[in-house]
Protein backbone atom coordinates (compact mmCIF):
# COMPACT_ATOMS: atom_id res chain seq x y z
CA UNK A 1 0.00 0.00 0.00
CA UNK A 2 1.60 3.49 -1.24
CA UNK A 3 1.67 6.10 1.70
CA UNK A 4 -1.22 8.61 1.56
CA UNK A 5 -0.37 12.18 -0.06
CA UNK A 6 -2.20 13.63 2.20
CA UNK A 7 -0.99 12.34 6.12
CA UNK A 8 2.01 10.90 4.74
CA UNK A 9 0.75 7.12 6.78
CA UNK A 10 -0.55 4.09 4.70
CA UNK A 11 -4.19 3.26 4.37
CA UNK A 12 -6.87 2.00 2.09
CA UNK A 13 -8.24 5.64 -0.02
CA UNK A 14 -11.81 4.45 1.65
CA UNK A 15 -10.32 5.35 5.26
CA UNK A 16 -9.40 8.11 7.14
CA UNK A 17 -6.51 10.22 7.45
CA UNK A 18 -3.77 9.57 10.31
CA UNK A 19 -4.60 12.03 12.56
CA UNK A 20 -1.93 10.90 14.98
CA UNK A 21 0.76 11.99 12.10
CA UNK A 22 1.89 14.86 13.00
CA UNK A 23 3.15 15.50 9.03
CA UNK A 24 -0.81 15.43 8.12
CA UNK A 25 -1.41 18.52 10.48
CA UNK A 26 1.63 20.78 9.44
CA UNK A 27 1.26 19.97 5.80
CA UNK A 28 -2.41 20.69 5.73
CA UNK A 29 -1.37 23.96 7.68
CA UNK A 30 0.61 24.75 5.29
CA UNK A 31 -1.44 24.31 2.28
CA UNK A 32 -4.65 25.79 3.90
CA UNK A 33 -3.21 28.03 6.47
CA UNK A 34 -6.04 26.87 8.91
CA UNK A 35 -5.92 23.81 11.71
CA UNK A 36 -6.96 20.75 10.55
CA UNK A 37 -10.93 19.94 11.76
CA UNK A 38 -11.97 16.90 11.96
CA UNK A 39 -14.77 17.02 9.27
CA UNK A 40 -11.49 17.19 7.02
CA UNK A 41 -9.62 13.85 7.76
CA UNK A 42 -12.82 11.56 6.71
CA UNK A 43 -15.19 13.07 4.61
CA UNK A 44 -13.80 11.39 1.89
CA UNK A 45 -14.51 8.38 3.40
CA UNK A 46 -17.31 5.68 2.08
CA UNK A 47 -20.66 6.34 3.65
CA UNK A 48 -20.79 3.74 6.73
CA UNK A 49 -17.55 4.51 7.81
CA UNK A 50 -17.99 8.15 7.59
CA UNK A 51 -21.73 7.73 9.87
CA UNK A 52 -19.46 5.72 12.38
CA UNK A 53 -17.09 8.40 12.76
CA UNK A 54 -19.61 10.96 12.88
CA UNK A 55 -21.50 9.46 15.09
CA UNK A 56 -18.53 8.14 17.24
CA UNK A 57 -17.37 12.38 17.22
CA UNK A 58 -21.49 13.63 17.77
CA UNK A 59 -21.50 10.75 21.26
CA UNK A 60 -18.20 12.74 22.61
CA UNK A 61 -19.41 16.11 21.86
CA UNK A 62 -17.07 17.03 19.29
CA UNK A 63 -18.25 19.42 16.39
CA UNK A 64 -16.88 18.35 12.89
CA UNK A 65 -15.42 21.71 12.26
CA UNK A 66 -13.62 21.73 15.79
CA UNK A 67 -9.52 22.17 15.55
CA UNK A 68 -8.07 18.57 16.36
CA UNK A 69 -5.87 18.69 18.73
CA UNK A 70 -2.79 16.87 18.71
CA UNK A 71 -2.98 14.11 20.58
CA UNK A 72 -6.65 13.01 19.49
CA UNK A 73 -7.94 9.69 17.78
CA UNK A 74 -10.73 9.31 15.41
CA UNK A 75 -13.66 7.17 16.76
CA UNK A 76 -14.28 3.28 15.98
CA UNK A 77 -14.84 2.99 12.41
CA UNK A 78 -14.20 -0.55 11.76
CA UNK A 79 -17.29 -2.22 11.68
CA UNK A 80 -17.61 -2.39 7.67
ZN1 LIG B 1 -4.28 9.85 4.45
Amino acid sequence: MERCIECGSKHADYLPHDITNMYYHLKFYETHRRALQWIDAFRHCDQGIFDDIQNGLYGKGINLYDPIPLNAELPDHSAH
